[in-house]
């Protein structure tokens, strides 16, 4: 999952960041209303996590311009404010949730999943495919109920193709949910960790489409 955070709230997002990454997510960050306009043109995230008091401009007027182009993108919300007009206006403007500072990183990392579990095929948080459970939660897979030893790469691919079951993943879809700004990516990568997942979980459960990308059959 690649995450859009507009937040200019320096340590907040820093902390943030630091806790999504380690979750498994891919996270980019701009701290102007701006500067988000102008990535949600370029490189659409999976969600966007938007705090509404922004130094330009607020961050109702940016889901404003958003809802414009695209009605599904997920939005959470962030605000200082926990007043019930901001939170009225907020989902009035097409916010899918809403979290009110100072909010627990956890909370925020569960109103995630739940929204991750709209966009994916999958609705719950353990996703059982074949023999293989991914635990979104706990950030366990196991393979026959033994546990696998992933690295944090090889979990993000995963979870992005099992939520995704049935569904052909394009190779620049899988990249950006991998990959932040900034992160150093070798051309090949994507194949060096599909093959290392291969190896764990055998040649069969992850399908190659030739010139195209990669795929996990739903059950
Ligand atoms: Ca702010």
């Amino acid at each position: 999952m690649q995450i859009l955070l507009v937040e200019d709230d320096r340590p907040l997002a820093a902390s943030l960041q630091k806790a999504l990454v380690k979750s498994g997510y891919a996270i980019n960050h701009v701290e102007t209303g701006k500067a988000a306009l102008h990535t949600l043109q370029v490189e659409k995230p999976d969600i966007l996590v938007l705090d509404i008091g922004l130094p330009d401009t607020d961050g109702i007027s940016i889901l404003k311009a958003l809802r414009k182009t695209d009605k599904e993108l997920p939005v959470l919300l962030l605000t200082a404010r926990d007043s019930v007009e901001d939170k009225v206006q907020g989902l009035d403007s097409g916010a899918d949730d809403y979290l009110a500072k100072p909010f627990e990183v956890t909370e925020l990392l569960a109103r995630l999943r739940v929204l991750e579990r709209r966009l994916g095929t999958v609705k719950t948080s353990a996703i059982k495919i074949g023999g293989v459970n991914l635990d979104t939660v706990d950030h366990v897979v196991t393979l026959e109920g033994k546990d696998l030893e992933l690295s944090r790469k090889e979990y993000m691919l995963l979870k992005s193709l099992m939520e995704n079951a049935g569904r052909v993943q394009t190779r620049s879809t899988l990249e950006n949910r991998l990959y932040s700004w900034g992160e150093e990516v070798a051309s090949n990568a994507l194949e060096v960790h599909i093959h290392h997942l291969r190896k764990k979980l055998g040649n069969e459960f992850i399908k190659t489409i030739r010139g195209v990308g990669y795929k996990v059959s739903a059950q």
